[in-house]
């Protein structure tokens, strides 16, 4: 019988009395390692309560101070980062060499999180009117929610709680029940750390969990990453119960080739892009778009690079390529797009399920599918496999159209050593964050990630300076001091011309 994961509430480590329980697979083994409570509503509300009793004190401990245990957390997470990266590929699938990079994005997002005295300054202006001045002060918002997906056990909840803390917020996660264990493990070094109990929270569980929070009248702000249908509901049931929400989505991202590009560099840029974590990054590129005559060598390369991986269980350190994807029913979902391409008419390159692989793990090789037009299925639908679809184009326009015709908006790059082409792509190519010869153009902690369209619901993107926004409210305040009680009382800032009274 495998071990349950508690819940973390009010500084205590509890057993969940829900009578739902979700399977924690190891992807590498296909076993099950634990079970994961599907909280009830009832508990959600403990879990809010707890972080609202929390609030008031930690709202008021000076900046510097709740700094000071973001410091801690960092050193205890560097302390521990092979045991935090190890929890990632036993429970995610993804290599070592991938969970360590995982770490090392979230750990900067805590380095961004040491900073917050100095990102939480406000501005001021002395003598907007005469005798009077103002000034702006950031205030936390209160409650804070995280919902977030498997695909980053770790790095995805630490571009929300981090900085929301920081802020002066109480925060309850509720991270993917997929994925719940290195969460728990944060929750742990946060508690070692000095913060104090009840300002973070973690909760499990599935849509009767995530409703709870949306729904909760506690709850101030709500920050979401998964797929775009959920997302679009977080935040449209989020922002309908008064809350502030920000909402990430899926992804489609298309890596553009032009004739001119360096060949071997951008397939191996390719290669890194499209099945680096077995292709379940939103970031990940999953549609090549070759513009002219370079798209037959492009296809070859890929062929050549992506049947040399050597693709196998990342568990135990074995020195593999790529490891498995998150569960059996995804892997399975991800090569039905293979004969979905067969039958829309596309030809498959390379077929992932050709690879001699273990059957236990849920292992799939990496894809490669040529002539798939823009209105195929394979061109439209989020796989979050190592798939990656081919669509050839002619020019620089036809290849800015595909982009346009996508739904999505997260990632895109370009191949290249021409300026001017480099240039048309970033200011016209329908995308939020673009790379020019970057295959996954993330950004790092302190630049927001820019998701557009179907990619991102909101207005406030996670990460960066718009992160210290979402999670904090501002003030203005207006200060005139009477020097003399003969004073005119007549307020100076209204005054109808200038200089008039
Ligand atoms: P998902 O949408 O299935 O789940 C995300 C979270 O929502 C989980 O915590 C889950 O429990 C909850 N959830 C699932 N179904 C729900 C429902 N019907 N109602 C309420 N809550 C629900 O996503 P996933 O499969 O865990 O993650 C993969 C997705 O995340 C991909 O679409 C990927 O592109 C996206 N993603 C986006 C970004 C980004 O920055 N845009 C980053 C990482 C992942």
């Amino acid at each position: 019988m495998s071990a349950t994961v508690p819940l973390l509430i009010g500084g205590r480590l509890e057993s969940s009395t829900s009578d739902r329980r979700g399977d924690v697979f190891n992807p590498s083994t296909g076993r099950v390692q634990a079970q994961v409570p599907l909280c009830t509503a009832g508990e959600i509300d403990r879990a809010v309560r707890s972080a609202a009793d929390a609030l008031p004190a930690w709202s008021e401990t000076p900046a510097v101070e709740r700094a000071r245990v973001m410091f801690r957390f960092r050193e205890l997470m560097h302390a521990r980062f092979e045991e935090l990266a190890a929890l990632v590929t036993r429970e995610h699938g993804k290599t070592i060499a991938e969970a360590r990079a995982e770490m090392q994005r979230g750990i900067e997002m805590v380095e961004f999180a040491c900073g917050i005295p100095s990102l939480l300054m406000g501005q001021a202006l002395e003598n907007l009117a005469p005798s009077v001045d103002c000034e702006t002060s950031r205030h936390p918002v209160g409650v804070c929610v995280g919902i977030t997906p498997f695909n980053f056990p770790s790095m995805v909840p630490l571009w929300m709680f981090p900085v929301a803390i920081a802020c002066g917020n109480s925060f309850v996660l509720k991270p993917s029940e997929k994925v719940p264990l290195s969460a728990m493990k944060l929750g742990e070094l946060l508690t070692e750390a000095g913060l104090p109990a009840g300002v973070f929270n973690v909760v499990h569980g599935d849509k009767t969990a995530v409703d709870a929070l949306l729904t909760h009248p506690m709850v101030r702000a709500i920050s979401f990453v998964g797929s775009t249908g959920v997302a679009r509901h977080v935040y449209e049931t989020g922002t309908a119960n008064g809350k502030r929400v920000q909402a990430a989505g899926g992804a489609k991202n298309h890596l553009i080739i032009m004739p001119d590009a360096a060949l071997e560099q951008s397939v191996k840029a390719l290669q890194a892009s499209a099945f680096g974590c077995a292709g379940e990054r939103c970031m990940a590129g999953s549609v090549a778009v070759p513009v002219g005559g370079i798209a037959d060598d492009l296809v070859a390369g890929l062929k050549r690079v992506g049947s040399a991986m050597k693709v196998g269980p990342t568990d135990g350190g074995t020195d593999v390529d790529m490891g498995p994807l998150v569960s059996r029913a995804h892997r399975d979902k991800v090569a039905t797009y293979l004969d979905v391409a067969k039958s829309e008419g596309a030809e498959v390159a390379l077929d992932g399920r050709a690879f001699d692989l273990p059957s236990a793990g849920f292992l799939l090789g990496p894809s490669v599918v040529d002539h798939v037009r823009p209105t195929m299925r394979l061109a439209r639908e989020e796989i979050f496999g190592p798939v990656l679809s081919v669509v050839r184009t002619s020019d620089l326009e036809e290849a800015l159209a595909v982009g346009r015709q996508c739904e999505y908006g997260n990632g895109a790059s370009i191949f290249t050593r021409s300026g001017w082409a480099a240039r048309e792509f970033k200011r016209r190519f329908n995308a939020g964050m673009i790379g020019i010869n970057v295959g996954v153009p993330a950004p790092m902690a302190w630049f927001p990630f820019t998701g557009w369209n179907k990619s991102f619901f909101g207005d406030l993107h996670i990460q960066g300076v718009e992160g210290v926004q979402f999670y904090t409210q501002q003030k203005m305040t207006m200060t005139r001091w009477f020097r003399a009680a003969t004073e005119s009382h007549a307020d100076p800032i209204w005054k109808t011309k200038p200089g008039g009274a």
